[in-house]
């Protein structure tokens, strides 16, 4: 999980490993490793799911996770745009660090209802360019299956 604070990193997770959500923000100590089993057209899979600590100054650990990883989510917050100006710097630290992994796009927080200027153009042109974006609420479970099974169908692709 990548993406800067509170984007709802840690939020995702236990809403997909554990099927919750709770309004309190936790701020994540180093990193924590979840697990989930699924299925993808009968194959079976074991995701285990790194949750690091988003915070800036901590990136460069970060990176030390991602070198293991066999793919990633980019989490941005619909309301902040500067939580997209930080995935596009994330992914180019991964691209630069790793080389190019299976990744995802995760927009999170759409039951909020503000969100940034020309956020559909922009997701049009990231989905136009390629990226697969999923559009998720960890609060009300919307889209959160469907961005890990999106990453897990990558990783048997
Ligand atoms: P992290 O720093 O990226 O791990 O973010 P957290 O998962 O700790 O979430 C930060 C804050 O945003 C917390 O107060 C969460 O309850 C809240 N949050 C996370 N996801 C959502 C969401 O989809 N909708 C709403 N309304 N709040 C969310
Ligand atoms: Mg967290």
């Amino acid at each position: 999980m990548l993406g800067t604070f509170a984007v709802g990193k840690t939020s995702l997770v236990r809403r997909f490993v554990k099927g919750i959500f709770s309004d309190k923000y936790l701020t994540t100590m180093g990193a924590k490793v979840d697990k989930k089993s699924l299925a993808i057209d009968d194959v079976r899979m074991d995701l285990l799911v790194w949750d690091l600590n988003g915070e800036d100054r901590f990136q460069s650990l970060s990176m030390e996770y991602v070198r293991g990883s066999a793919g990633y989510f980019l989490v941005v917050d619909q309301t902040r745009p500067a939580t997209l100006e930080a995935a596009h710097a994330l992914r180019q630290k991964v691209e630069q660090t790793v080389g190019p992994l299976p990744f995802i796009l995760i927009v999170n927080k759409i039951d909020l209802p503000g969100h940034w200027d020309r956020r559909q153009e922009d997701l049009d042109a990231l989905r136009a360019s390629g990226w697969i974006c999923v559009e998720t609420s960890a609060k009300t479970g919307t889209g959160v299956d469907e961005a890990f099974i999106a990453l897990a169908r990558r990783l048997v692709e």
